[in-house]
C-alpha cells in the first residue's frame, strides 16, 4: 500500500492541490523520498468503499458515509442525520478538521481507520508476517530496547525506523520488553506507590511482557538520530508512522478502539489474529509457562 504522508505546517495538515496526499515532516532540510508513491484521493476513496463493501465509484454518497460512520464512530448515524452531520461526526471522531467538507486530510484519516484497522483481518489464516535479515542497525537507544524483543520482532522495529527515516522522520524505540516484576512495579505507580498512574496492566497482562511489543517516540533536534534528543509526544505524524508499521504487518495501537495508543506497535502471532487482546495474553502466559514458542 502506498505511504500516506502529510505536510505539517503549524500542526495543520496541508495537502497539495493535486489532490494527492503527499507527506513530509516539518524538518525543512530533509527531502521527501520520492520512491514512495502518493495515493490519489480517488484511489483512497475507492479503497475505503471496497473495504466497507459499498458501491465502489469514488463518489461517496449517503451509502458510503453511513458505512464510514458505522466503522469509525461505532454505530449507524441517526435516520434523520444530514450528510453534513454524518461527515462532521466522522471528522470529529478522527480528529480531522471538522468542517463537513471532507478533503484529503479527512480521507487519509478515514483510510487509516477503515482500511488500516483491519490489516489483520486481511491476513486472516496466514502466518504471522516475517522479515528476512536483521535490518539496518538503528541508533543506540533504539538498539538497546530492540535487544529486549524476541529475535523475530527485532527486524520489524528496525524496518519501521528505516521507513520513517526515508520520509525524514526520526523515530526511536523507547520501550521494549518489561519483565513481569517490572510491569508490577509500573502498575503499582499511582496506586500503592507515589507517582502518576502509567499502566493498567499487572505483570503478565501487558503485551510488553512477551517480547512482541514496542513503543516509538518521534525525535527532532538534529538530522542525526544519535543527536536528535528532543522527543515529540504529540504530533499527527504518529498516524503516518502507524501506516508505515501497518504496511510492514505490525499491529498499531492507534487503531485500537478502547485505548488508542499511537506510539505502540506489536507483532501479533498468526494464531491470535481473531482473538481479543485479553485472550491472546492468556495464551501467551500459558506458552511462557510451558516454554512453548509464541509464534508457533
Ligand atoms: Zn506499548
Amino acid at each position: 500500500m502506498p505511504v500516506i504522508l502529510s505536510k505539517i505546517v503549524r500542526r495543520k495538515i496541508v495537502v497539495p492541490s493535486s489532490q494527492s496526499v503527499s507527506v513530509r515532516f516539518e524538518t525543512k532540510d530533509l527531502k521527501p523520498n520520492h520512491k514512495h508513491q502518493t495515493m490519489s484521493l480517488d484511489t483512497t476513496i475507492r479503497a475505503v468503499q471496497k473495504k466497507l463493501g459499498v458501491t465502489v465509484d469514488g463518489q461517496p454518497g449517503p451509502e458510503t458515509w453511513g458505512a464510514i460512520h458505522l466503522a469509525v464512530v461505532g454505530k449507524n448515524p441517526a435516520p434523520s442525520a444530514s450528510l453534513d452531520t454524518i461527515v462532521r461526526a466522522v471528522q470529529k471522531k478522527l480528529g480531522a478538521f471538522e468542517d463537513g467538507n471532507p478533503g484529503p486530510e479527512t480521507w487519509a484519516a478515514i483510510h487509516l481507520a477503515v482500511v488500516g484497522k483491519n490489516a489483520q483481518d486481511v491476513k486472516k489464516g496466514n502466518d504471522t508476517p516475517s522479515l528476512t535479515g536483521e535490518g539496518k542497525p538503528a541508533d543506540s537507544r533504539s538498539e538497546g530496547n530492540i535487544a529486549t524483543l524476541l529475535p523475530r520482532v527485532r527486524p520489524f522495529a528496525r524496518a519501521l525506523i528505516e521507513k520513517a527515516a526515508n520520509q525524514g522522520i526520526i523515530i526511536k524505540v523507547t520501550s521494549g520488553t518489561r519483565s513481569f516484576a517490572e510491569q508490577d512495579e509500573l502498575f503499582a505507580q499511582g496506586r500503592t506507590k507515589p507517582g502518576k498512574r502509567v499502566s493498567n496492566a499487572r505483570g503478565g497482562f501487558s503485551n510488553h511482557n512477551f517480547g512482541i511489543a514496542f513503543d516509538v517516540t518521534i525525535f527532532k533536534g538534529s538530522t542525526d538520530p544519535e543527536k536528535a534528543k528532543t522527543p515529540v509526544f504529540e504530533s499527527p505524524v504518529y498516524k503516518a508512522i502507524g501506516a508505515l508499521g501497518t504496511e510492514l504487518g505490525l499491529e498499531w495501537g492507534g487503531n485500537w478502539k478502547t485505548i488508542v495508543d499511537e506510539p505502540h506497535f506489536q507483532l501479533r502471532p498468526g494464531w491470535a489474529a481473531d482473538l481479543r487482546e485479553s485472550d491472546m495474553l492468556a495464551e501467551l502466559r500459558e506458552r511462557k509457562d510451558s516454554g512453548k514458542d509464541f509464534f508457533a
